[in-house]
């Protein structure tokens, strides 16, 4: 196999793998409005197309308040 295809094979792989692991981790998670406390689920969209930390901070706006910021995602559904 030529070299090119090879390489655009592994970066493919790497962004199917990062779509279904965010896929997987924003219907397993939810998040918690620091200003008003506010438990919301964020959209696969959401979560994939906003900034986001290794530790799980995501930067979202709250659906009730409409605060932005950094929201750590916790474990399990709203
Ligand atoms: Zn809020």
């Amino acid at each position: 196999m030529h070299p090119v295809i090879i390489i655009i094979v592994v970066v493919v792989v790497i962004l199917v793998v990062n779509v279904v692991r965010i896929a997987v981790k924003s219907s397993r998670s939810h998040f918690e409005c620091p200003a008003c406390g506010e438990h919301f689920q964020a959209s696969f969209a959401q979560s994939f197309f906003t900034a986001h930390s290794l530790g799980g901070q995501y930067h979202l706006t709250c659906p009730k308040c409409g605060q932005t910021g950094l929201m750590t995602s916790l474990p399990g559904k709203q």
